[in-house]
């Protein structure tokens, strides 16, 4: 193979990864796509070429954390690609705050202010930031692009990312970020391809995935999003409540006595999908299931992604378009059909056959407003990044 770029996605538990080749023509190839899971329990490497077909699947019983897992990833690239160079590394890193509006060429400086984030996410930062500086140390002359969630929602006024809490708490950083930036910048990336007719209009992105949220596109540019200070705030989600009544938290401090850290806890792991069916945070497996439980978790995750449509399509003076992506929402025609169903005051029909068999185009010809399912491709997004930053492309 060519020289190669890696894009790496660090997390507490597990390192995901993609090697593209380099770009000839049209752009980066994906060339292989995996990830080393179960870090500090049980950990095992998997990966897959770009047409599917298994590349490794492997125990790493050596790999206790991340740095392990980048060593292990490493020895596996050798061992695949030897002779071939990396070109560089684009990192997911999920919080840039106020400062960071664009993806950056990693300098200590950078890294500096990106540690200074870590407490406004502290359950991903550490992670993004330890797999940066684990490249570093093993490829000290390789160049780092750090690819922010938050930097595409940059656009908004700073009306909407008003947090009406008063002046010196604004200043320590508490306002609205936004977050799944890199998805929504790609599919905005691509309506021009994929949905000329809407591409330039007003459109509500769905990422409707383990983690979901909704952004509100104004000619390609992020006006609003439902995600907050945080990324658990908006859209009910596997295992986060999404938007919830502040009160509640307070009365789980005051009433119930629960420490910040179980606070933490409940409202990142334990909410949600997997709080309201107390079965599962899976979409799928509860669509699979019959108890009134799992439909009442769908039911609410229906009509809370149907609401804050109507918030977005406030904000933007009604849409033309409606667009589905992530997990649920490129494999699911029973939530597209639900949701699309419960925003047709907007003037979405659905076209059921178009839906069942994904699209891309789910509504009808005669539909006021169209809705699309295309794939997201964050990785590709930091990929293009970094390529057009190092000068690669
Ligand atoms: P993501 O975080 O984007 O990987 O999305 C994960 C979510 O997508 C999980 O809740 C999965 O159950 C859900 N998902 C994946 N495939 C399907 C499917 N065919 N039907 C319903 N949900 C799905």
């Amino acid at each position: 193979m060519d020289d190669y770029a890696l894009v790496l996605n660090a997390g507490s538990s597990s390192l995901k990864f993609c090697v593209f080749e380099r770009p000839v023509g049209e752009g980066w190839r994906l060339e292989a796509r995996g990830q080393i899971e179960g870090i500090g329990t049980s950990p095992s490497l998997s990966v897959k070429g770009a047409d599917g077909g298994r590349l490794a699947s492997e125990k790493l019983d050596s790999v206790r954390n991340g740095r392990d897992a980048l060593d292990a990833l490493a020895s596996w690239l050798r061992s695949k690609y030897g002779g071939s160079r990396v070109l560089g590394v684009g990192h997911r890193v999920v919080h840039g705050g106020a400062r960071f509006a664009k993806p950056t060429i990693v300098t200590p400086q950078v890294l500096a202010e990106l540690h200074e984030l870590v407490p406004l996410a502290p359950l991903h930062q550490p992670y993004n930031l330890a797999a940066i500086e684990a490249v570093s140390e093993r490829l000290p002359d390789v160049p780092q692009v750090a690819c922010f969630d938050t930097s595409f929602h940059r656009t908004h006024s700073p009306v909407v990312d008003l947090i009406p809490l008063p002046p010196d708490i604004r200043k320590a950083g508490v306002q609205r970020y936004g977050f799944h930036g890199l998805s929504y910048e790609y599919i905005s990336s691509v309506l021009a391809e994929a949905a000329p007719e809407i591409a330039n209009g007003r459109v509500i992105v769905a990422h409707l995935g383990s983690g979901a949220s909704l952004c509100a596109l104004k000619e390609g540019k992020s006006v609003d999003s439902t995600m907050g200070f945080t990324a658990v705030d908006g859209l009910c989600m596997g295992t986060r409540p999404g938007a919830i009544d502040p009160g509640a938290v307070l009365f789980l401090f005051q009433s119930l006595g629960l420490s910040a850290k179980d606070v933490e806890a409940l409202l990142y792991k334990k909410s949600g999908l997997l709080a309201i069916s107390g079965l599962s945070n899976d979409m799928r497996d509860l669509l699979g299931r019959s108890e009134p439980e799992a439909r009442l978790a769908i039911d609410y995750f229906v009509y809370r992604a149907a609401k804050e449509i109507g918030a977005l399509a406030a904000v933007l003076g009604g849409i033309d378009g409606l667009v589905f992506t992530a997990g649920i929402g490129e494999n699911s025609d029973e939530i597209r059909r639900r949701i699309c169903e419960s925003s047709a005051w907007l003037g979405i029909e659905i076209n059921a056959e178009a839906n069942a068999t994904g699209g891309p185009r789910i509504s009808t010809p005669d539909s006021k407003v169209s809705a699309w399912v295309i794939p997201t491709n964050e990785e590709l997004m930091i990929a293009r990044h970094t390529g057009k930053l190092l000068g690669l492309i």
